[in-house]
């Protein structure tokens, strides 16, 4: 029999799988002795039959009433029973944390009888009338489907009706007629009462969790941030304790570290006399661990040494719910926190230099994507600006864009091109897609652990909240701001805005933006990045120099860059990148050259093409030995020509325009000849399919001369590189190549002339010929192509595009949305490797290819170098090398450390289509 429920005293934290990351961490945190209230855990397995069914597992309800009933005899007390009532939370948890994306429900157990053992119990009438009533409209809602604004607006009204300007001006009287009120509610609009049964309340919020698994909102989060579908959630059912007891009582979040800034000591929001829920929605504002230490020092002591004891276990930055019930401490939650890019290079160096972790664990406590975030600009410091006001800094980045005020117009203006920045009193996850269409979001209320806060960080959304001074009217789609001077300032939508996630200022107007640390760094080296910078960027700084250098040091993968110009191939090598994987030499061929394409496409004999070709050479040697130049002692890739010839001509539509109108005219000047012949070589090289047709190595077999006048160019550089003392170390490739007779052919024409060059020149050219695999038929192939290959280099651009058979200039508009919202990718193949798939073919092509020549150097040229779960896949597979945009090479040199010191060899792509 399917085990579905564990006890908090049976699992750990290693099965998040399982029992989703609340459950394995509260079981986790009860296994250490900390003072969790007790409960036990619904499995995701549970989830995930019930979701593929329809219907609960019988046996589930069976293990339900066993492990409640050790949980009743554990606590001495009954679900719902009406002297002394044992109440619980249902709370939702999956392996991935997905913050208030899925359902709660507090209270259960309480009804009509229980209600007033409740209070007969606390003490205090008010407080249970208070619980049940939100027990009622938590329940209606989540588990029932009514719209919670008619609980809103039924609170509402009796507030105003009691002259009640708060909801704790309300009695235990006006509590006891609301949940009267609440219950009809109820009954009216699902056509049953209120259950009062406290097993069938449980059962059915149960029920309720698990279907919240596929609501809109989670399954867009999920897109997101890319975690499956079909992983489910656990169930978490706890003893409630109440943190809304009175002035002993209260309920908070905190940090062993700050999750921000990185900064070290223990930080936290408190909410007195509160229910947990109050503290993340951000609903009031929040007293400090300090303030709580000087309200209840015993329980705020038990909390710092709670907070040590979990961050030596962890050896990570915890974050941590609590609940202080009449000045006991409670355990709600903890878990790994999360945190923003920089937060994460400064405590992973940190704990290095506690000893806590060593530097290969460091290098996996962060992301390339978090060091592609660290080279955001920030805001000008020197530029002038109108600071209106300073909330929190929530998350980091500098975001400025037309102010909106709701989340569908902040989805449309997106839409429309413009950068919005949302402004909302405070967030919830219905404003989640707002929120991905915003530059950044500032929000009035709510601490750093607010909705906004949370979700912004894990987005990397820059975002300021809690800025008091600005009062937003959502209604009127403005926003009154309180300047520092005293003076008003009004912002209405589309009044340029700017917010700085990092201080937490909020200007009017636009203001310029600039380079961050990281970024000059990363290119110009620590000495001119860390002059003059303060010391916590400097921390930064140098946090990341340590990590990336462990990462150099550690990694298998060398990383080149794919670059078409000197200039590109010296910034990627400042960036770090050994040497260029890809030179596309179509690029040499556009703007003004492309009218000796022009003349070569149209040559009608053999001396008029030789004479066109040979013009091309010089211009294109001086291209080769810049870029040599800029690699000296460096591989330097260079792609022979790729695409259909068409590309170099205009456009068939146009033309033929042209040409009528001409006609049309009666012009048969020189001009119009020109152009007829022109427009004949278009009809004759247009193709249905071009991407298909006549390209990559087809082009050089059927257009005589063309890659060997390429040839000799390179060939002409490296001797004028040697001539010049230079080093160049140059490698030719050829592309779309499906069968090593191609292969062959292309070598007996380019040998020679390679031979040729040198001798001429008087120098020893070592110039190693390779090829592309971008075709299904070569990577099955390989084996084969290797006989005739120094070299083989996976264009997995092309490589996707053939093996799934889509047009990649097309699909993404046309239906990736569709199929990422169905769910058969979870990511573009074109962005993230399709491992299944693509892999298998990469994976073939390397055995084959290693097989027929063991020392054959591979490398991968396709955007996915600079990918950071392709380049774990790549080193996974045995390449020598990725290489991507320069501006990704810092990201895939940190990856293929990571890759390197990874202990599993799961190889990534798990994200990918299945
Ligand atoms: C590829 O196909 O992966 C590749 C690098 O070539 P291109 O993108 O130029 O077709
Ligand atoms: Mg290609």
């Amino acid at each position: 029999m399917d085990k579905f429920v564990y006890d908090f005293t049976e699992g750990g934290k290693d099965q998040k799988d399982l029992l989703g990351g609340k459950g394995a961490n509260l079981a986790e945190m009860t296994r250490l002795g900390l003072p969790v209230p007790p409960g036990f855990t619904v499995t995701t397995e549970a989830c995930r039959q019930y979701l593929a069914s329809g219907s609960v597992p019988s046996v589930l309800r069976v293990q339900v009433t066993r492990a409640l009933r050790a949980l009743e005899d554990r606590v001495d007390r009954q679900l719902g029973d009406p002297e002394d009532p044992l109440l619980v939370s249902v709370r939702s948890g999956a392996k991935f944390s997905m913050p208030g994306m899925m359902e709660t429900v507090l209270n259960v157990g309480l009804n009509d009888a229980s209600v007033r053992g409740l209070a007969k119990m606390s003490g205090d009438e008010r407080f249970a009338w208070d619980s049940y009533r939100r027990l009622v409209a938590m329940f209606g809602k989540t588990v029932l489907g009514v719209d919670g604004d008619l609980f809103a607006g039924a609170l509402d009204a009796l507030k105003r009706e009691r002259g009640a300007a708060q909801d704790v001006d309300l009695g235990a009287e006006d509590l006891r007629e609301l949940v009267d009120t609440y219950k009809a509610l109820v009954e009216r609009e699902t056509g049953r009462p209120f259950p009062q049964h406290p097993r069938e309340q449980l059962d059915l919020a149960i029920v309720a969790v698990f279907d919240s698994w596929n609501t809109e909102r989670a399954r867009l989060y999920r897109r997101r941030e890319r975690i499956p579908h079909d992983l489910g959630t656990a169930v978490n059912i706890c003893t409630m304790v109440f943190g809304n007891l009175g002035a002993d009582s209260g309920t908070g979040v905190c940090f062993t570290r700050d999750p921000a800034t990185g900064r070290q000591g223990v930080y936290g929001d408190y909410l007195p006399n509160a229910q947990g829920e109050d503290v993340v929605a951000g609903i009031r504002n929040t007293l400090t661990l300090a303030d709580l230490a000087e309200r209840d020092p015993k329980s705020a002591g038990q909390l710092h040494s709670v907070m040590r004891r979990l961050e030596t276990h962890y050896r990570d930055l915890c974050d941590i719910e609590f609940t202080v019930e009449r000045g006991t401490l409670w355990m709600l939650q903890t878990r790994v926190g999360k945190r923003t890019a920089a937060a994460a290079f400064r405590i992973a160096a940190q704990l290095v230099d506690e000893q806590l972790i060593t530097l290969d664990e460091a290098l996996q406590r962060v992301t390339g994507a978090q060091l592609a975030q660290l080279t955001f600009p920030h805001f000008d410091p020197a530029a002038e600006r109108q600071l209106v006001a300073t909330g929190l800094a929530a998350s980091p980045g500098a975001a400025v864009g037309v102010a909106v005020f709701d989340s569908a117009t902040a989805v449309a203006r997106h839409a429309a091109g413009e950068s919005v920045v949302l402004v909302r009193r405070e967030t919830n996850p219905d404003d989640l897609e707002g929120m991905i269409a915003a530059a950044g979001v500032l929000t009035s209320r709510g601490g750093r652990t607010s909705h906004a806060a949370v979700v912004a960080r894990g987005m990397g959304r820059t975002c300021v909240c809690g800025a008091e001074a600005v009062h937003v009217d959502e209604e009127h789609r403005m926003a009154r701001i309180t300047r520092p001077d005293g003076a008003e300032v009004e912002i209405r939508e589309g009044d340029v805005i700017a917010v700085d996630g990092s201080s937490g200022e909020v200007f009017v107007g636009d203001v310029p933006v600039v380079t961050s640390p990281v970024a000059t760094y990363l290119e110009h080296g620590l000495d001119e990045a860390t002059a003059g910078l303060d010391e916590e960027t400097r921390e930064l700084v140098e946090a990341v120099h340590r990590i990336l250098s462990h990462a150099d040091a550690t990694r298998r993968l060398r990383v080149r860059a794919n670059a078409d110009t000197g200039e590109d191939a010296a910034r990627a090598r400042r960036l770090g990148a050994e040497g260029v994987g890809l030179c596309r030499t179509e690029h040499m061929f556009l703007g003004d050259r492309r009218a000796l394409i022009e003349r070569l496409i149209l040559a009608t004999g053999d001396d008029e093409r030789a004479s066109a070709l040979e013009a091309l050479v010089p211009l294109q040697r001086d291209d080769f030995v810049e870029l040599f130049e800029a690699m000296d002692g460096l591989p330097v890739t260079v792609r022979l020509l790729d695409p259909p010839l068409h590309e170099f001509l205009p456009d068939l539509t146009e033309l033929s325009v042209r040409v009528a109108l001409a006609r049309e005219r009666g012009d048969d000047g020189p001009g119009v000849a020109a152009d007829e012949a022109l427009l004949g070589a278009v009809r004759r090289l247009h193709e249905s399919n071009p991407m298909l047709g006549l390209r990559g190595v087809r082009l050089g077999l059927v257009v005589p001369g063309l890659f060997a006048m390429q040839v000799r160019a390179v060939a002409d550089a490296a001797a004028t590189r040697l001539a010049a003392g230079g080093d160049p170390r140059v490698e030719i490739m050829v592309p779309l190549v499906g069968s090593v007779m191609e292969l062959h052919l292309i070598r007996d024409e380019t040998g020679g002339v390679i031979a040729e060059v040198a001798e001429r020149a008087g120098v020893t050219l070592d110039i190693p010929i390779g090829t592309m695999i971008e075709l299904p038929r070569a990577a099955l192939t390989a084996g084969r192509i290797a006989e005739a290959a120094d070299f083989f280099s996976f264009g997995t651009n092309d490589l996707t595009q053939t093996a799934w058979g889509f047009s990649r200039d097309d699909v993404e508009a046309a239906f990736f949305a569709a199929y990422l919202d169905k769910g058969v990718f979870t990511v573009s193949p074109f962005e993230t490797l399709d491992v299944l798939g693509v892999g298998r073919l990469v994976e073939i092509a390397v055995q084959d290819g290693r097989r027929a020549r063991p020392h054959l150097k591979m490398g991968v040229c396709g955007e996915h170098g600079g990918d950071p779960e392709s380049v774990h896949f790549f080193h996974h597979v045995g390449l020598d090398y990725v290489s991507c945009s320069p501006f990704r090479v810092p990201v895939a040199r940190l990856e293929a450390g990571r890759a390197a010191v990874a202990h599993d060899d799961t190889a990534a792509g798990l994200a990918g289509p299945r």
